[in-house]
Order: C-alpha cells, then structure tokens, then sequence
C-alpha cells in the first residue's frame, strides 16, 4: 500500500461506519417483506417524513442526524421532486449545513419534505471565495452536504475543484448518487449504452463546436450532450454536418410533466421538433459511428507513421487514438512496434 493510503483507507473505513449507521442491512430472511414496506414509507409530497416510531421493526426510514463528518455530494430530482432517496433526505437533514447553487431552487426541494438545513450559496461565481473556509470547516469535521438545481453535483455543475481539494486533505468525500439527465436520456434513448461519452455542453459559438465535433467524431460509443432550447437547431445542423445521419434522440423535460422523446437521425431530427416544444431543459443522445467508419489495423500503422514523422511518439499516439476512436494503450503498442521495425 502507498503513502497515500492512509486518508483512501481512513475514508473507506469511515463510509463502512456512516453506511451502517444510515442504513442498516436488512435482515436477510425477511428481505421481500421489507422491500415492500420501504416503498410504502416514501414521504409524500408535501408532508413530513415517516416517523421512525409508527414503522415496523427493520424497516428502513430516514435518520436524519445520525451521517459521520465528510463532504456529501447529493443527487436531488430533475423535475420530479419524488426523484429524491431515503439516504439524500437524511443526510441534508443531518448536514451542519448544505451548500446549494441556488438557494431558492433549493427551498423548494426542502419544502416539499420538510426540512429546514442551514443552506448557503455555492455556485460558479463565489466557489472560488468560499471554497477555502469550506474545506477548513470539513477538516474540523464539519458534515457538509453540496446539491445543485437539480440533478447530480459536478455534472455540468460546481464542486469539482472542492471535491479534489477536500480528497487531497483526507477529508471523507461520499457519493449520494440519485438522478442525472444525462443517464436518465441515455437509457431512455434506445441507443448503444455499452460504452458513452458524456460530451457536456457544446460551445456557444459556431467554429468551435464543429470543431469540437470533429473531435468527437470517431469516438465509438453513444455521445449525450446537455443543450439549450435556444441553441438546439443550430447544434442539430451542426451535428448532421459533422457527423452525418445518425440515429439521435432528444429526451426534453424528463420527469416532468412536458416529458418528450423526439427520435429520428440527425438530418431529420430538427424538422420532427414542433416550435411550441423548443422550450424547456434537453439532452441530446446520438448513436455510434457505424462500424465502417472504424480504422482498421493498418489505416492506424498509415496514420502513426505519418504522424510520428512530425512529432514525439507520445503525440503521435494522443493524436492518432483521438482521430480513430481506439484506446489509447492499442495505439501506443502499435506505435512501439512501428518504431522498433524502423
Ligand atoms: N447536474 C445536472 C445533472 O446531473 O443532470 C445537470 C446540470 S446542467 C447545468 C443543466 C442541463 O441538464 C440542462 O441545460 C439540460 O441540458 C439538462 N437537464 C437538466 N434537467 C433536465 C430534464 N429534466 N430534462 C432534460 N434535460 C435536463
């Protein structure tokens, strides 16, 4: 074990701990009763949370004030506020304090079940002041839990620089995983989910998002981008020039109560969108490349040696593995070989 162990395995160690005093294991011999009954002890909304007392013994209910000192990232709804856990509501109701993009999108989530956390503003435009006296506290053994407006923390949204700063510090970073639009518009899109790439938003302007395409192009998997209503149809132009005719969907409004896939390939995907429905959050989902456009072993041996006669090995390979969608280790062997043979 490294010299870095030491906070991985303090942290491991410390999960173990917050998982059994969150959730306690459900007895094995009574396991299917219990599922049932944890369904039934979802809170509505609105209203309180279950009490603890008015449940069957083992079944498995909030514990708001009993989470161990960390950082919790916390996944809340997309729209459909009973989207949330049983482990998300303990833990914002047992956080010190919460740190929430946007305080009063968050009010409403907290509303809806009742619970009343110190909630602060953490967003792009204050992380970087916040972030130092965020981390001291945590290492004093603060519980601080982070959400955005909606979905998971850090995806398109803060906390990644807080993340990485706290984990550098040993302090216990844990996952409260719950909805993200991208994994609920890539499984919902009857596309390849085997292998993805999660592409984020694409840039504003026109150049550097086909260029940004082109670089995407090869990429063998499923490619999901976040996008905006505003923006969608020049995007769609753009990806049908880019990247031709694939199939694509764009999954707009999920959860809520305007849920709409719209599937169809890339040329005809934009005429298909009614205008009324240019509104409202979206992801777009487009399928592989066909296999055709893979390389096959010897267009990479062509594209290598071409490539390394103007540049290190190591650039070579970063730019051969991008433009033919291999991995990067495939193509660096190979390029090994085309040295030792010259
Ligand atoms: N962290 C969030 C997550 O895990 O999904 C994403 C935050 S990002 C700033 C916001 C973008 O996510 C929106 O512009 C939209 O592309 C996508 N999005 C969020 N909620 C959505 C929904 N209910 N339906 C479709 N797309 C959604």
């Amino acid at each position: 074990m490294g010299p870095d162990a030491g906070p991985v395995l303090s942290q491991a160690v410390n999960a173990k701990a917050a998982i059994r005093r969150i959730a306690p294991p459900l007895p094995t011999r009574q396991k299917s009763v219990h599922t049932l009954i944890l369904m039934t002890s979802v809170p509505n909304i609105p209203g309180e949370p279950t009490d603890q007392a008015t449940l069957p013994q083992g079944t498995i209910a909030p514990s708001p004030k009993d989470i161990a000192p960390g950082l919790y990232l916390v996944a809340t709804p997309i729209g459909n506020l009973r989207d949330i856990t049983l482990r998300a509501l303990d833990v914002l109701a047992g956080a010190d304090r919460v740190l929430a993009e946007d305080t009063r999108m968050s009010r409403r989530l907290f509303d809806a079940y009742g619970l009343r956390p110190k909630c602060e503003a953490y967003h792009e435009h204050n992380a970087g002041r916040r972030r130092d006296s965020v981390l001291v506290a945590l290492e004093q053994g603060a519980k601080i839990a982070l959400i955005s407006d909606a979905g998971t923390p850090l995806i398109s949204d803060p906390g990644y620089k807080l993340v990485r700063e706290a984990a550098a510090r040993g302090v216990a970073v844990y996952a409260i995983p719950g909805p993200s639009a991208m994994l609920a518009a890539l499984t919902v899109s009857g596309l390849p989910t085997d292998k993805f790439l999660f592409a984020g938003f694409l840039p504003p302007r026109q150049s550097a998002r086909r260029r940004a395409l082109e670089a995407l192009k090869p990429t063998p998997a499923s490619l999901v981008f976040y996008e905006t209503a505003k923006r969608v149809l020049a995007v769609l132009d753009d990806m049908n020039a880019v990247l031709g005719p694939r199939p694509a969907v764009l999954a707009r409004e999920l959860t809520k109560r305007f849920e709409t896939l719209y599937r169809a390939p890339l040329d005809q995907l934009g005429s298909q969108i009614p205008e009324a429905e240019l509104r409202g959050e979206m992801v777009l989902v487009i399928g592989p490349p066909d296999d055709e456009g893979q390389w096959d072993e010897a267009q990479i041996d062509t594209a290598l040696t071409e490539a390394m006669t103007h540049q290190s090995l190591k650039g070579a390979v970063d730019e051969i593995s991008k433009m033919c969608g291999q991995p990067r280790r495939l193509v660096y062997r190979r390029a090994l070989d085309i040295q030792k043979q010259s």
